[in-house]
């Protein structure tokens, strides 16, 4: 860990995660251990900016741990009061939109850990936008209780059936621990650019012909 410490100085790390409080204790340990590892890598987290849920979790565990945290909420959201109070940064935006745009280009690196539907778009978002070519930065699931495997069977399932290019799935980098994670981010290195689409059989021979294909 000492490398990644190092390596991640400086850098911003952007965490999605759930904004629930009701889920198992299991899921706080992990938020709760990311952040701190987060925290004294002397990187900046990057995230949602609420005091609730795990994405509470990960921020008082950054800050305990003598880190730096910012947040960006919307003005809604922020009007609700579960802005958390100890933040070093709090960015407001007018919408959702711009509030993913603000997480997109301020971080480094994206960490997801289990969440809802606000997770689960921010995630696809990111991958969307690296599976065009984009966006070079490393993506990350932490499969924590292996309760993303449903879905990464789903995602297995979609380029089996060429829904997806099967390079593709090797846009998320799935991990089980906190460090793992933060590993794969500090010694991220971005591969060759696979073009998302994926053509007929019958026209593979002349992907030559289709801009951006090979
Ligand atoms: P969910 O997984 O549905 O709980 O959504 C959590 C994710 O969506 C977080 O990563 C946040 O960035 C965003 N999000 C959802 N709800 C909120 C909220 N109340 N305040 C700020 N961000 C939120």
């Amino acid at each position: 860990m000492t490398d990644v410490i190092n390596d991640l100085q400086g850098k911003s790390i952007a965490v999605y995660c759930a904004s629930s409080s009701a889920v198992s204790e299991v899921y706080f340990e992990a938020a709760r251990k990311l952040g701190g590892l987060i925290g004294r890598s002397g990187a900046t987290l990057v995230y949602g900016g609420t005091n609730i849920g795990l994405m509470g979790e990960v921020a008082d565990a950054v800050i305990n741990a003598g880190g730096k945290a910012c947040g960006v909420i919307t003005v809604l959201l922020n009007q609700v009061g579960i802005a958390h109070p100890k933040l070093d940064e709090l960015i407001v935006t007018d919408g959702m939109r711009e509030r993913k745009a603000a997480m997109e280009q301020r971080a480094d690196g994206f960490i997801t850990l289990p969440g809802g539907y606000g997770t689960l778009e921010e995630i696809f978002e990111i991958l969307t936008l690296k599976q065009l070519g984009i966006l070079q930065k490393p993506v990350v699931l932490l499969n924590t209780n292996n309760y993303y495997s449903p879905l990464l069977e789903l995602l297995q399932n979609a380029a089996d059936q060429h829904f997806m290019k099967p390079a593709n799935l090797s846009l998320l980098k799935v991990v089980n621990t906190p460090e793992e994670a933060l590993d794969y981010i500090a010694n991220y290195v971005a591969g060759p650019y696979e073009p998302k689409w994926v053509l007929p059989r019958a026209s593979q021979s002349k992907a030559g012909e289709v801009p951006g294909l090979e």
